[in-house]
C-alpha cells in the first residue's frame, strides 16, 4: 500500500476518530458480529466477538500501520454490527456471513483450518481421489469425506487405495479416453512421466485401456470402501499376497502386506470418523446473553435448526416436531461423506466441541428433547 501524504493522513485520522466515536457511543459489550464497509458499501471484513464494543475499539489502537487491524479499519468508511445471544451463535453467524459476502480481507486471511484434511472424490468422467486441506476445501465441489487430522498419512493410505483399484491420480485437466470411445476419438498421449498404467497401478483411462463402465465400477468400489460397505480393495491385496507367497515371491508378498496394513489403517480411520460425525447429532442448549437461550439441532456436525428456548407447552411441541423432522429424515446411514457446502460448518462444530468437551454436557439426544 503506498504511503499516505500528510493531507491524506490528517483526513484519515479525522475519519478514524469519527468512526471510533460512533463505536464508543453506541456499541455494547455483548456477543455479536460486525462488518467493515468501504466507501462504496462493499463489506471488506466480517468479524465476531463476545464483546463487540471492546473488540471494535481495539482496531483503533493498532500500533503499526501494517497490523491486520490497522489495515482493515483504514479501509472502512463505516462499521455495522448485530448482536447474537452467545459466542457459539457469533461463530456461526460470522461463518455464514463470510460465505455469503466473501469479504476480501477474510478471503485473504482465511481462518487457519489447514491442519484438517478431507478426502475428495471428483474429476468428471474419470474421478480420482485426492487429499485437500483446510476450510476452503468445500469450495471446489465433489464429494468429501472427513475431516481428518494428518494429511500426509491420509495421502499415503489413499495412494494404496488408488493403486489397489487402478484409479488415476493425474491432474483434473488431463484428457481421458476410454476404450469404448477409442474408435470415435483419437487416443491422446499419456501424461509425460506417468508410468502407472505400465506398472499396473492405474487402469489407464487416458490411453483407452479401460472401458468407462469398468472404471466407474472401481470408483464405486472406492466409495463403498470409504463408506465402510465393501472390503473389495483389501480382498484384492490379500489374494495377491497369497499368490506371491504360493509362488515363493516373499519380497512381493511383504510389499503387499505393507499395503494391506496401510489400507486397514485407512479403513479404521474412516470407521472412527463415521462414529465421530454420527455422534455429533443432538440438541445443544446454549445459554444466551440476557436470558436469550437457544436450542440448536445439530445433525452429523451441522446445525439444521435453531430455536429460542421454549417457554410454553405449544413452543415445546414445535421444538419436538422440528427434532422429529431433523433427525428422522433421510439419514445417510453412517456414511462419512460431507456435502461440499457443509464442510466449513462441520469444521466449526467439530472444532467447537473438540476444544470445549465440557459443552457436550449441554447436549441431549434428540428423542429426549422436552421429556421431563
Ligand atoms: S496412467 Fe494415465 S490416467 Fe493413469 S494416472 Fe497416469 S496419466 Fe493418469
Amino acid at each position: 500500500m503506498p504511503a499516505l501524504t500528510p493531507t491524506e493522513r490528517r483526513g484519515d485520522a479525522k475519519r478514524l476518530a469519527a468512526l471510533r466515536e460512533v463505536v464508543r457511543g453506541t456499541a455494547a459489550d455483548r456477543p455479536g458480529v460486525y462488518r467493515m464497509l468501504s466507501e462504496e458499501g462493499e463489506v471488506v471484513y466480517v468479524g465476531k466477538s463476545t464483546k463487540v464494543r471492546t473488540r471494535l475499539l481495539s482496531y483503533f489502537r493498532a500500533a503499526y500501520p501494517k497490523e491486520k487491524g490497522a489495515r482493515i479499519v483504514r479501509e472502512a468508511a463505516s462499521i455495522e454490527w448485530s448482536y447474537v445471544p452467545s459466542e457459539f451463535a457469533a461463530l456461526l453467524e460470522e461463518l455464514r456471513q463470510i460465505k455469503r459476502l466473501r469479504p476480501r480481507f477474510n478471503v485473504a486471511m482465511k481462518r487457519d483450518a489447514r491442519h484438517y484434511a478431507f478426502v475428495r472424490m471428483a474429476g468428471g468422467v474419470a474421478p480420482r481421489l485426492t487429499v485437500v486441506r483446510g476450510s476452503g476445501a468445500g469450495e471446489r465441489g465433489g464429494v468429501y469425506y472427513g475431516p481428518f487430522v494428518g494429511a500426509e498419512r491420509l495421502r499415503d493410505a489413499l495412494r494404496e487405495l488408488g493403486d489397489a483399484l487402478g484409479l488415476r491420480d493425474c491432474t483434473l485437466d488431463a484428457r481421458m479416453r476410454f476404450a469404448d470411445q477409442a474408435e470415435l476419438l483419437p487416443v491422446p498421449p499419456r501424461t509425460p512421466g506417468c508410468i502407472r498404467h505400465e506398472i499396473g497401478t492405474c487402469l489407464g483411462p487416458c490411453v483407452a485401456a479401460v472401458r468407462a463402465d469398468v472404471y466407474d465400477d472401481r470408483v464405486r468400489q472406492a466409495r463403498a470402501f470409504l463408506e465402510g460397505r465393501d472390503d473389495e480393495p483389501m480382498e484384492r491385496l490379500r489374494a495377491g499376497m497369497q499368490e506371491a507367497s504360493d509362488a515363493l515371491a516373499f519380497e512381493r508378498a511383504a510389499v503387499l502386506r505393507d499395503k494391506l496394513q496401510r489400507l486397514e489403517s485407512l479403513r479404521e480411520q474412516f470407521a472412527r470418523l463415521r462414529f465421530a460425525v454420527e455422534s455429533l447429532s443432538f440438541a445443544y442448549i446454549v445459554p444466551g446473553h440476557g436470558g436469550e437461550d437457544r436450542f440448536y439441532l445439530i445433525r452429523r456436525g451441522v446445525v439444521r435448526g435453531e430455536f429460542p428456548a421454549p417457554k410454553s407447552p405449544d413452543e415445546w411441541g414445535v421444538l419436538r416436531e422440528a427434532c422429529a423432522r431433523t433427525f428422522d429424515s433421510g439419514t445417510s446411514g453412517g456414511v462419512a461423506t460431507v456435502p461440499s457446502h457443509e464442510v466449513d460448518e462441520l469444521l466449526l462444530v467439530t472444532s467447537w466441541f473438540s476444544t470445549r468437551p465440557e459443552e457436550l454436557q449441554a447436549t441431549v439426544p434428540a428423542e429426549a428433547v422436552g421429556r421431563p
